[in-house]
Order: C-alpha cells, then structure tokens, then sequence
C-alpha cells in the first residue's frame, strides 16, 4: 500500500490494516505466522525550509501486532515471537537533504526516513518496525546446547559421540601420522 501526501489532505488516513503471510518479506530467518494487524495514522506534515520552500514529509504513527517465527541462533529450531511493536515516524520526499552533503546524523534524526516519488510504501515500515522488535540474539531457550560442530547433531535432541571429545579431523590425521612413524 503505497501513501502519498496527496492522499492525506484534507484529512490524515486512518490505518486497520491486515496483512496476510507473504505480502510483507522480513528475512530469510523471520517467517510471518498468522495475520499481522496495523492500526494508526499517516498524516501530512509540512516542513517550512524557507518562505517559498515547504517539504511534504509524512508522519506515521501507530502500531504493529502479530507472530512471527525466527529460528534459534544456535539449534536453528523454530521459534514463536510475539511482535507488538509501536512507532512515530517521519518521511522526507528523497533527495530534500541531498543538498546538505553528509551531515551528522543526530539522534532526533535517527526516526527519519524517505519515501520515494510513488510514495511511501507502508509495507517497508512495516518490515522495518517488526525487525526492530526481534530480540538481539533469539534463542528457543537459556541453555540450547546447538548443533554440533562435527557431525550437525541438535545436542538438545541426542547426546552424539562426538560431543564427549571434540577432535579435529586434521588434527586426528596428524596424531596417526606421528603414530604410524613411531613404529
Ligand atoms: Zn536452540
Ligand atoms: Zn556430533
């Protein structure tokens, strides 16, 4: 769904959206399982530059709701994330601050994105906000004990053989080696 700010004069759009599994794409790790509900606002909002210089920027605010499925950082098992995040945001026109060249990029300035000529395109907020909800490091639980490095085993699952004595394959060549050439 595209906004423009053009949709939003005389009066701001109100948002209640759902958006099916599959019409927003996070990352390959992070799955939508179920509807995903948006409710807010866009509203228009009109930057002053200048006595003749007004920018249209796009103010959205609301919230994002919904679950979704990560996989674990470690056993790479699914996981149930509940994602309830919620946002104000504010979108220039592309290129208005091209002019000023690199700037610092202060912290108010962090919320600022851009939307292009078509529009802002609700679905990249979207995708944005629920990344910005997942945990740091998701993990299905405290102590997953992960794969195993050498044969691929959940070690949540099976104790596997190597897990008593990890070795290394080459340095098993090589204890066979100096084995063989002592006899
Ligand atoms: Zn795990
Ligand atoms: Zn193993």
């Amino acid at each position: 769904m595209r906004i423009t700010p053009a949709d939003l004069i005389p009066d701001p759009l109100m948002l209640d959206i759902v958006f099916a599994p599959g019409a927003v794409h996070y990352a390959p790790d992070v799955q939508q399982a179920g509807p995903i509900h948006v409710t807010g606002s866009a509203d228009r909002l009109e930057e002053y530059r200048g006595p003749h210089d007004v920018v249209d920027d796009i103010r959205l605010r609301g919230r994002v709701e919904g679950e979704f499925e990560l996989l674990c950082a470690r056993c790479l098992d699914p996981i149930r994330h509940h994602a309830d995040q919620r946002f104000d945001l504010i979108f220039r026109p592309s290129g208005v601050d091209a002019e000023q060249g690199e700037r610092s990029i202060s912290e108010a300035e962090t919320e600022i994105g851009y939307y292009d000529e078509g529009g802002l395109l609700l679905e990249d907020a979207v995708r944005e906000q629920v990344l910005l909800s997942l945990p740091d490091r998701s993990l299905c639980r405290d102590d997953c004990k992960g794969l195993c490095p050498n044969c691929g085993a959940n070690r949540n699952e099976v104790a596997c053989n190597c897990s008593e004595k990890p070795m290394d394959s080459r340095w098993g060549a090589l204890q066979g080696f100096a084995g063989s050439a002592k006899n």
